[in-house]
């Protein structure tokens, strides 16, 4: 995006090479919304769905080629989105088409791509950039735009070197740590439930105060949780400790409700074990470890003995059920980066560095992330927006 910026602001005023290190550019773009590419979403441009030191320095870049910008510039690319929820999707629900009206429109602005260039060290000049490459390979720029991406998904080509480029050029980086990720929680019982999938909603807990709470599917894994609801939570986590997940199970039931119905059903399936008695209210496994939790320590116990006091045992841990966090996946399986590039030191309407003139950032190498649902996507099309117009107009010497 930052090079076809560049493209059609200088109108072939300018040589534009995008350097990757990788066989192919833009590996990620095919990876994205599970093979779809969620590219945007209605709600993006307000910098509240957005993370960092200070999620206000996106706020520019995201008004100044805001959602509407990027569905024009995309439809005109050939792009005809769909809409589900607020994300937009390409109607194909092929996220490969966004990756190739990308390098389509690179190409028709005659920016060149060299692939298997992995940058070692970008050095500032006298006059520009100086670009090394691991084997050797140099290049020189007039102005460098560092669009390396995080530490996130590194097979997919964004291995943390952004970081350590311009960190080499003097620039601060705040702590990283992986984001949009699977939690990793604290609990025998996890086994049992591994494979299962509720429709619920997840909370997370700091200090017995819910910090954020999210409604969605939620899969059981053997270490914790996944699922989008709790990919977005992961995105709330600032390095506390002693954070739980509170799991609610029927989120559009009150606990006394939730009290009322298993009241009726120990009425009703009396007869029955405790083996059976969730049987047609939630997964068997689930109502298993639900009634261990509430001191039904035998499943072959009568239905009809269940007591008052259990009976509300199970209705409180059905609206929460609280287990430990003990951290998250780690850089393999995020989806972005958090942290980065402090976003103090560069010029949120230009994206260039404030102490090096000629050099700029875009993406998700500078310390902003948006939550689950299109928003990391919008901003690195903004920002590199941002940053290929303005690294154009600082070459050309436009207003
Ligand atoms: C599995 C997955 C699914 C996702 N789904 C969505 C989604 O549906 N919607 C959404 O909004 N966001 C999604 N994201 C997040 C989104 O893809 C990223 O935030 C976004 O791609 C960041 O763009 P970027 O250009 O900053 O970095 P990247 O897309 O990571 O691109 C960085 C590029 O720089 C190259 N590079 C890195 N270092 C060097 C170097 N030293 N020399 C040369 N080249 C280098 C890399 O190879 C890579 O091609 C998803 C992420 C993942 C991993």
């Amino acid at each position: 995006m930052a090079a076809i910026a560049c493209g059609r602001t200088s109108q072939g005023r300018i040589k534009i090479t995008v350097l990757e290190r990788m066989n192919r550019v833009g590996k990620k773009i095919p990876a994205t919304g599970n093979g779809r590419c969620n590219f945007t979403n209605r709600n993006a441009a307000s910098c509240r769905h957005y993370f960092g030191r200070d999620p206000k320095f996106a706020e520019a870049a995201l008004s100044d080629f805001d959602v509407e910008d990027t569905l024009e510039l995309f439809s005109e690319l050939g792009i005809f989105p769909k809409e589900e929820g607020g994300k937009y999707f390409p109607y194909s629900d092929r996220a490969q088409s966004v990756l190739d009206a990308l390098r389509f429109e690179c190409e028709r602005l005659g920016v060149v791509i060299r692939t298997d260039f992995d940058i070692k060290e970008i050095k500032k000049k006298k006059n520009g950039f100086e670009i090394t490459s691991y084997s050797g390979e140099k290049t020189a720029a007039d102005s460098v735009i560092v669009a390396c991406g995080g530490c996130a998904s590194p097979n997919l080509g964004s291995n943390g070197s952004g970081f350590r480029l311009l960190s080499a050029l003097g620039h601060s980086i705040t702590p990283l740590r992986p984001a949009l990720v699977q939690l990793r929680l604290r609990g025998d019982f996890l086994k049992s439930l591994s494979g299962i999938k509720i429709k619920g909603s997840v909370g997370l807990c700091a200090k017995g105060h819910i910090i954020r709470r999210e409604s969605g599917e939620v899969l059981f894994t053997d270490y914790g949780i996944s699922g989008p609801p709790v990919f977005q939570l992961s995105a709330y986590m600032n390095g506390e400790k002693n954070l739980a997940a509170v799991i609610d199970f029927m989120p559009e039931y009150s606990e006394e409700q939730v009290f009322s119905i298993l009241s009726a059903r120990a009425k009703a399936l009396g007869r029955l074990t405790m083996q059976d008695f969730f049987s047609g209210l939630f997964h068997k496994r689930i109502g298993n470890v639900i009634a261990g939790r509430a001191g039904i320590k035998k499943l072959s116990l009568s239905v009809d003995g269940l007591t008052e006091k259990e009976l509300r045992s199970m209705a409180r841990l059905i609206k929460a059920f609280d287990i430990p966090v003990e951290g998250t996946n780690g850089w393999n399986n995020a989806q972005v980066t958090a942290g980065g590039a402090a976003t103090d030191e560069f010029d949120g309407r230009t994206m260039e560095s404030k102490s090096i003139k000629g050099l700029f950032c875009c993406g998700e190498v500078l310390d902003i992330y948006g939550e689950c649902g299109g928003y990391n996507l919008q901003w690195a099309w903004s920002s590199g927006y941002a940053a290929g117009k303005n690294a154009a107009r600082s070459i050309l010497c436009l207003e």
